[in-house]
């Protein structure tokens, strides 16, 4: 099976700037921002989409949860961001390997669009 975009990243096989990695996920900068800091955090298993996890993804879930966290607070991001995973094509979703997305740096509007 041919790797996705985000393996080709992580195995350096396409070029961009790995801000923090572990054994579990790691976190690039967006190639297209939507807010001044926009960062995806990233596990290191393929798992296509949120909805495909399972409780085996469990503590990779969480992980990725707390990775987001570090990293806002390691930018200083001021405990002000927006997390965001969209599930399938219809929801926005282009890469199918899960992904958060982090936002930050503007005000950011609710209901997202
Ligand atoms: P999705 O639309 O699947 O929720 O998010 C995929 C994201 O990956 C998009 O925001 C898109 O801009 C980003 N992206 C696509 N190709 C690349 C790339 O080659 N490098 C980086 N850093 N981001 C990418």
């Amino acid at each position: 099976m041919s790797s996705t975009l985000f393996e080709k990243i992580i195995n350096k096989e396409i070029p961009s700037e790995i801000l923090y990695e572990d054994d579990i996920s790691f976190v690039i900068k967006d190639i297209n921002p939507q807010a001044p800091t926009h960062l995806l955090i990233i596990p290191k298993k393929v798992i296509p989409k949120l909805s495909d996890s399972t409780q085996e993804d469990q503590e990779i879930l969480g992980h990725l949860m707390l990775v987001a966290g570090k990293v806002a607070e390691d930018l200083g991001l001021d405990e002000t961001f927006r997390l965001v995973v969209n599930n399938g094509a219809k929801a926005g979703q282009s890469v199918f390997h899960l992904h958060i997305h982090l936002l930050s740096g503007r005000s950011l509007n609710w209901p997202p669009g």
